[in-house]
């Protein structure tokens, strides 16, 4: 008999992830043939119960990462444990248990509902396809977390298009609770909602977590929302994780570069938004060709010679036990 996980093992233990693609053969950027090193060794821990962010730039390589998690991409190598077990490898049919409770919620709730269908069938469709109880049992359950996520018996009946964005958003994350996840990964799950409305939907799916015993691996690129949100949080560059720290420690105390720059480009109250492209020199590199050594030198204010010739590791840094941080002079006083 195979013993089950012990308390203490990881929902989810990620290690070395690597998600490489082919790129070129064709098109408008024939000359870029090579391979897109979108994720490139990655490795994290994630407790039960507990909500971890991923930040970066757009092309950093979080949704990469998180597809890659979710399995919707084999991985090209690494490992990625969920409940104990190992899922590389798994057939179609070894991964299923697996699929149903990892559950993916988009940023465009839109796009990711079926536009043809009533709410109470998108909402069921999970349970059908995992063949999930019966019809009575799929209907009380379609109805018990319509009520916890705000809809009404009556819109069960309606379609997609007759919803707000929010209301969008929430029958969304109605669908993903509906086979029971253990874990939720929510790609920049308010990013395309009004402010207004963002909190409304954090704030539920907070309460979601806490009635669910949901753990939650969010992407984000809004620091003011994972801040308020995430327990703990990785930055990624290129395809990596530079800094990854309780979120308290990480605010109060940033000991990578790219994280200070992330945390100056927060918009500020009467100055607007602003992008790390604002305070820092040029754009993130492409991932068919990142810079030697350590990828973030080209940007970085505190560049020296060591870090165009060699890529810090990701260690302990700053005082707070589980901060990390892979940068040559991690602890040095920024600038
Ligand atoms: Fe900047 Fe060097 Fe640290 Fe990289 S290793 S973040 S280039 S100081």
């Amino acid at each position: 008999m195979t013993a089950g996980p012990s308390p203490e093992t990881p929902l989810l233990e990620v290690q070395g992830l690597v998600k490489h693609f082919p790129a070129g053969g064709g098109g408008l950027f024939a000359a870029d043939t090579g391979t897109v090193r979108a994720v490139d060794g990655v490795s994290f821990r994630l407790g039960r119960g507990e909500t971890l962010a991923l930040v970066g730039e757009s092309g950093c390589g979080k949704t990469t990462l998180a597809r890659t998690v979710a399995l919707l991409y084999a991985p090209t190598a690494g490992s990625v444990r969920f409940q104990g077990r190992e899922l590389t490898g798994l057939g179609r049919r070894d991964l299923k248990p697996a699929r149903r409770r990892i559950q993916m919620i988009f940023q465009d709730p839109y796009s990711s509902l079926n536009p043809r269908l009533p709410v109470g069938a998108i909402i069921a469709e999970p349970l059908v396809i995992h063949g999930l109880g019966g019809r009575a049992e799929q209907r009380d359950r379609v109805a018990m977390l319509a009520r916890q996520v705000g809809l009404g018996a009556a819109d069960m009946d309606r379609y997609p298009h007759q919803f707000s964005g929010g209301q969008r958003q929430r029958i969304a994350i109605a669908r993903a609770l509906a086979v029971e996840p253990s874990l939720v990964i929510a790609d920049e799950p308010v990013s395309a909602l009004d402010v207004s409305i963002q909190s409304q939907v954090l704030n539920l799916m907070r309460d979601l977590q806490a009635a669910h015993g949901l753990t939650y691996l969010f992407i984000s690129h809004d620091l003011a929302v994972v801040r308020h949100f995430a327990d703990r949080v990785a930055v990624m560059y290129l395809g990596r994780i530079v800094e990854e720290a309780p979120a308290d420690a990480l605010f109060a105390d940033p000991r990578h570069p790219y994280t200070r720059a992330l945390i100056a480009a927060q918009p500020v109250v009467g100055r607007g938004k602003r992008r790390p492209g604002d305070v820092l020199p040029g754009d993130i590199p492409s991932p068919l060709r990142p810079p030697p050594g350590c990828a973030f030198h080209p940007r970085c204010p505190l560049a020296a010679d060591i870090c165009r010739q060699s890529a810090p590791a990701l260690e302990a840094a700053g005082g707070e036990a589980g901060h990390r941080a892979a940068c040559h002079f991690k602890d040095e006083a920024g600038p």
